[in-house]
């Protein structure tokens, strides 16, 4: 995995129309751990995160991936975009986040897949529901990744991915339970992102 660059508006994307898999949460629920464990179950180099890109959209390059099933693209952006919920953040904080993240969500072709990030162990925030009704308005499809499930039971786990999956999750392709700390639940997530970006019809214009 390579960091390819970091956008704060939609002139700034990548032109090359490789098949894109967005990764949203709010802040804190673990997004920069998961997309490092992701990068690890594949031997790839872990990438720093840097403060700086914290607020801006920042594309991860990953190659190697295998053939698709067209015979195509093997190649793929993870899409980490800004965080949402900090208690103190400002009001133009709050619609800066929102035209950036909006800019991306209304109009990229390339999405294939969105991972919808939550803390396995809350009841989903007013910022996760937000989110949820703007996936559900763009068509976006996206999967729920349950994270931090290594702070609970087996029992406890299966009841909250399952509760999860009634909050927030109707109009998901599934409930990932995954800890990106132990590991758990990263190769079924990467099931998921390869299906979606090289097995969907895909016809990206650029
Ligand atoms: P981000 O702000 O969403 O990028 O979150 P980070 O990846 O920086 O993680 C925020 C905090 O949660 C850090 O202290 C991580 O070590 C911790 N964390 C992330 N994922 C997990 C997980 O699966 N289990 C546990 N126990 N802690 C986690």
């Amino acid at each position: 995995m390579t960091f390819s660059g970091s956008a704060s508006s939609s002139a700034q994307f990548p032109r090359d129309g490789l098949p894109e898999v967005a990764f949203l949460g709010r802040s804190n629920v673990g997004k920069s751990s998961l997309l490092n464990a992701l990068a690890g179950a594949k031997g790839l180099a872990r990438v720093s995160s840097s403060p700086g890109r914290t607020r801006l959209i920042n594309f991860f390059n990953v190659k190697g991936l295998g053939k698709s099933a067209h015979g195509g693209h093997s190649e793929l952006y993870l899409v980490d975009l800004p965080g949402y919920g900090y208690a103190k953040a400002s009001r133009s904080a709050r619609e800066e986040w929102e035209r950036l993240v909006n800019s991306y969500l209304e109009a990229r072709e390339t999405l294939q897949l969105c991972v919808f990030i939550v803390d396995a162990r809350h009841e989903p925030s007013e910022g996760d529901q937000t989110l949820r009704t703007w996936l559900d308005h763009h068509g976006h499809p996206y999967v729920v990744a349950a994270n931090k499930m290594d702070k609970m039971g087996r029992d406890q786990g299966r009841r909250r991915a399952r509760s999860l999956g009634e909050t927030i999750g109707p109009c998901a392709e599934a409930v990932v339970p995954v800890s990106a700390t132990k590991g758990t639940g990263i190769g079924e997530l990467w099931n998921h992102i390869r299906a979606a970006a090289f097995d969907r019809p895909f016809e990206a214009s650029v």
